[in-house]
């Protein structure tokens, strides 16, 4: 059978069967068909190759046993996540749309869907950036590896994790390159070179790019070998406009993740050890995953006078006194939209904020092949394009299959438009993060559609906190620490001593790490959680992506 008669005899199945759209499911699928299938006729189809999308009752199964059992395996293209985690994650991402995977082990390609996500973010992000005074610019992907040699610190933390250029066309270099894995002694370099007096202070500058690092261990958006980002880096006159630059950045960062992508964080300052190579201290925001994994999110550096030192970044200060600057540097990259997928997502696919979702609402008509249908569908397009980001799916797939996609996809709202929405004056509006379904009246739709975006926007952020408070515990011993990470895994509050050696035990016994010393402190105990001197600060711990 051809697959576009397979696709038109299938279309309506669900109504010339007489089954309730909402008890059962379109699929796509490949089957080896050895006659159960309904044919048109209701006879039964010998032994073929199917290439096409059908349909399955979840309640009283019409089409058949058989088939239902076989088409249910189709429809679970995605693991659960209570199953599997991490192979839900990659379901996700590959089903959504999101990403595919490049030719070279742990690259990616960014598709359409997913880098239209991207761009939302980007473009928020960008707003805020250039709103708190920063520039951008650009600087070019190769650094000379002498460049990268001036500060220690720095080389020591990226050596691991570089990739080099050693040849151009067929001559090798005479000094290796590296691809740029961040851009610190880039803009050193460059900043040396136009700094001269306090007058050409502060520097603001922001950079749009890619970095390259060889990681050995890769997901999708998690950990690539090459990913988007952007770069802030600064130069102050003094340490504390350094410091003060530095919180702000964060708190852009937090804004954008908590007002934004619907994603709550805890704010704290890196413990030494996880601080950024060659920073004075690094700031985090530190979000929980559905699985109880912690995310660094973002992270704001205080570089101090490192950098400066080491390339002779001065300027003449007002007594004519030649003085460091104090540098800053601050990162976001597409690990947030990891981030959103692990925080929002479930069993059916992803779910995005309204405020970052290309498309905001999907219009699917029903019965399209009746008369005024398709009309009225494209008619609200135009209408409520004025109010929020509106597609239609006019194609010939059948609703149910276009119900699986967009849920899958996340987008927020679905309006379902049939003859008989069309004739009592109703669409049917169906939300994402609930299942809920909503009967609007055609003239109020701009407003409740406005409503209910917002409503889902609150909804997420609220569900998202609530998880993370249930997987928030306290530790005042070791034995509460690890019995914590076992039957309730998440966030860890516990006390420290301030003393690497335990901050390494921890991780070498628990294999959590150390996500932050929060800037809001709560003394849970007198003495530190590992070795039981008294405690200098509350630190928050968790197992972390
Ligand atoms: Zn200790």
């Amino acid at each position: 059978m051809a697959g576009e008669n397979f696709q038109q005899l299938y279309r309506n199945l669900p109504l010339e069967l007489g089954i309730d759209k909402d008890t059962c499911g379109v699929f796509r699928y490949q089957v080896e068909c050895t006659g159960n299938a309904v044919n048109k006729g209701g006879t039964t189809k010998p032994r073929s190759l199917f290439l096409g999308m059908g349909v399955f009752c979840m309640e009283k199964n019409k089409v058949g046993d058989k088939m239902a059992k076989k088409n249910k395996q189709f429809v679970e293209k995605i693991t659960a996540m209570e199953e599997d985690f991490a192979q839900w994650y990659t379901d996700v991402v590959k089903q959504a749309d999101l990403v595919d995977y490049g030719p070279v082990r742990g690259s990616m390609i960014i598709r359409p869907y997913g880098y239209a996500i991207w761009e939302n973010i980007r473009d928020i992000l960008d707003a805020k950036i250039k709103e708190t005074g920063h520039e951008n610019m650009y600087f070019p992907l190769f650094i000379p590896e002498s460049m990268l040699q001036k500060e220690k610190d720095h080389i020591e933390g990226f050596a691991p994790e570089v990739a080099w250029v050693t040849h151009g066309g067929d001559e090798e270099l005479q000094e290796r390159l590296v691809v740029r894995p961040t851009s610190e002694v880039l803009f050193a370099e460059h900043y040396g070179k136009i700094i001269h007096s306090y007058r050409d202070l502060p520097k603001l500058y922001n950079q749009w790019s890619n970095v390259v690092r060889w990681e050995k261990t890769t997901r999708p958006f998690l950990r690539s070998l090459e990913f988007l980002w952007q770069e802030g880096h600064t130069c102050h006159a003094t340490d504390e406009d350094a410091a003060e630059e530095t919180r702000q950045m964060l708190d852009v960062y937090a804004s954008l993740f908590e007002d934004y992508m619907a994603i709550p964080v805890l704010k704290g300052r890196k413990t030494a050890k996880e601080k950024f190579a060659g920073a004075k201290y690094t700031l985090t925001i530190e979000s929980l995953m559905h699985d109880g994994k912690a995310l660094q999110a973002g992270t704001s550096h205080h570089l101090g006078t490192g950098f400066a030192e080491a390339f002779d970044i001065r300027f003449s200060d007002e007594a004519g006194e030649l003085q460091p600057v104090h540098q800053t540097s601050w990162g976001f990259t597409t690990r947030s939209i990891g981030a959103m997928i692990m925080v929002h997502g479930d069993n059916r696919g992803l779910v995005i904020p309204p405020k970052i979702a290309s498309k905001q609402v999907m219009i699917v008509p029903v019965a399209q092949h009746k008369e005024g249908v398709l009309d009225k569908a494209y008619q609200l397009k135009t209408r409520l394009s004025d109010i929020a980001r509106v597609d239609i799916d006019a194609s010939d797939k059948s609703p149910g299959w276009k119900f699986n996609e967009y849920e899958m996809k996340g987008i927020p709202i679905r309006l379902e438009i049939g003859p008989k929405d069309i004739e009592q004056g109703h669409a049917v509006l169906v939300r994402r993060d609930t299942g809920e379904k909503i009967f609007a009246a055609m003239e109020d739709l701009e407003t409740k559609i406005l409503e209910l975006l917002e409503d889902i926007q609150i909804n997420l952020f609220e569900k998202a906190k609530n998880h993370r408070e249930d997987k928030t515990s306290i530790a005042k011993t070791m034995t509460e620490f690890k019995n914590s990470l076992e039957n309730n895994p998440g966030f860890i509050k516990a006390m420290w001593c301030g003393e690497q050696t335990c901050e390494e035990k921890i991780k070498e016994e628990t294999s959590a790490t150390s996500r932050c010393i929060p800037f809001e402190q709560e003394k849970v105990s007198d003495t530190c959680v590992y070795c039981s001197k008294p405690a200098q600060q509350q630190v928050y711990w968790a197992k972390a992506y």
